[in-house]
């Protein structure tokens, strides 16, 4: 007979890589592009040679993934492999959660769409939007007309391991945990929205606040993690919770190599990002394995995104991104080893 344990899905876990052009600065520079994506998963890791042939690299130069994306794959492409079958299993109850990881300017920002500082005027369409549009598809669809759904969304960042409402003019929130282990972010806004255009309006709003009152907007945005969750709740239940969507753009994974160059508070600011990112590979790591014990309390990253590691339902995506270029060598191969499971 089946056990309780046998009829628990594993969690499913997702890991995919995408590779952005050279841009123009580097193409000025001559920079040479050393990572390649021959299909199938794999990216490669070379020397900078014109051809590549598979069979003359060493294993630690090839990584193997469940999707790889070269330079030529579009958002549209990479969220139709990655987040939107997350979103089909938000209606089914579900909590999902996509990462978006690498080093600054890698493209973790192009790929989820929350850039709109206006550095791109013709953006196009990333996976926050995307996402945004599918669930309200999902929901005029009349598979799911029954439930009597309405659709949230919360945006905010954690930086330093403190969390800022977005959508309250960057209010810092506190993280609590009851009894029974439930994590709640006191007072964060949640907006009902209906659209997705209203969906885009906030972001935009929100992104806004992020930035503000910062030398370099890049800069500041690149220490810390976004994130934007779409919630789905169920009229007839007196707003109860059905299925939420996290959609995380990580705070740059580079570490302070030249260590005299910063100041204290850079210093402070690095050690909390990369204790965070340790501790969600480590959750995933977990989620990977099975394992009772997920060490969410890690991070408040990790504590915050609670649900998207405990719970039968969960699924997630995490999408490593890289620079081409062989002066981003030693952070592509950090950041290839970090998404490796195998490590
Ligand atoms: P990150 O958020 O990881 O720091 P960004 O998303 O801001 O990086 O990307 C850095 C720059 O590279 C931006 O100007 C962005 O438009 C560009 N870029 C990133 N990925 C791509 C891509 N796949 N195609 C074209 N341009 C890209
Ligand atoms: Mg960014």
């Amino acid at each position: 007979p089946l056990s309780a344990a046998d009829l628990i899905e594993p969690h499913r876990i997702c890991v995919c890589v995408r590779k952005r052009p050279l841009n123009k600065q580097e193409l000025m520079k001559k920079e040479i592009d050393v990572v390649s994506v021959p299909g199938n998963g794999t990216l490669l890791v070379h020397e900078p040679k014109q051809k590549v042939d598979l069979t003359k690299y060493l294993d630690n130069q090839v990584f193997h993934f469940d999707y790889s994306f070269d330079d030529s794959a579009t958002n549209e492409l990479v969220y139709k492999f990655t987040a939107k079958p997350l979103v089909q299993s938000i209606f089914e109850g579900g909590v999902a959660t996509c990462f978006a990881y690498g080093q600054t300017g890698s493209g973790k920002t192009h790929t989820m769409g929350g850039d709109f500082t206006g550095r791109q005027q013709n953006s196009s369409k990333g996976i926050y939007a995307l996402a945004a549009q599918d669930v309200f598809a999902h929901l005029n669809h009349r598979k799911f007309a029954n439930l009597d759904l309405s659709v949230y969304v919360t945006f905010f960042e954690i930086y330093n391991g403190k969390v800022y409402d977005l959508l309250n003019k960057k209010t810092k929130l506190r993280v609590l945990e009851d009894d029974r282990q439930q994590v709640q972010v006191v007072g964060l806004e949640e907006v009902y929205v209906s659209t997705t255009e209203e969906v885009i309006k906030i972001l935009q709003t929100g992104s806004a606040c992020r930035t503000s009152g910062q030398t370099s907007a890049n800069a500041n945005s690149s220490r810390s993690h976004a994130v934007l969750q779409i919630v789905l709740r169920r009229n007839d239940r007196a707003t109860t919770l059905h299925g939420k969507f996290s959609l995380v753009d990580l705070a740059g994974n580079e570490r302070g190599t030249d260590v005299n160059s910063y100041d204290r508070s850079t210093l402070v600011e690095t050690a909390e990002i990369n204790r965070s990112l340790l501790a969600l590979k480590e959750c995933i790591r977990s989620l990977g394995m099975n394992s009772d014990h997920i060490p969410f309390r890690m991070s408040t990253l990790t504590k915050v995104l609670r649900d998207s590691f405990i719970g039968e339902k969960s699924r997630t995506c995490m999408i490593a991104m890289v620079s081409p270029g062989m002066a981003s060598c030693d952070y592509t191969m950090n950041t290839l080893r970090y998404a490796d499971r195998g490590n």
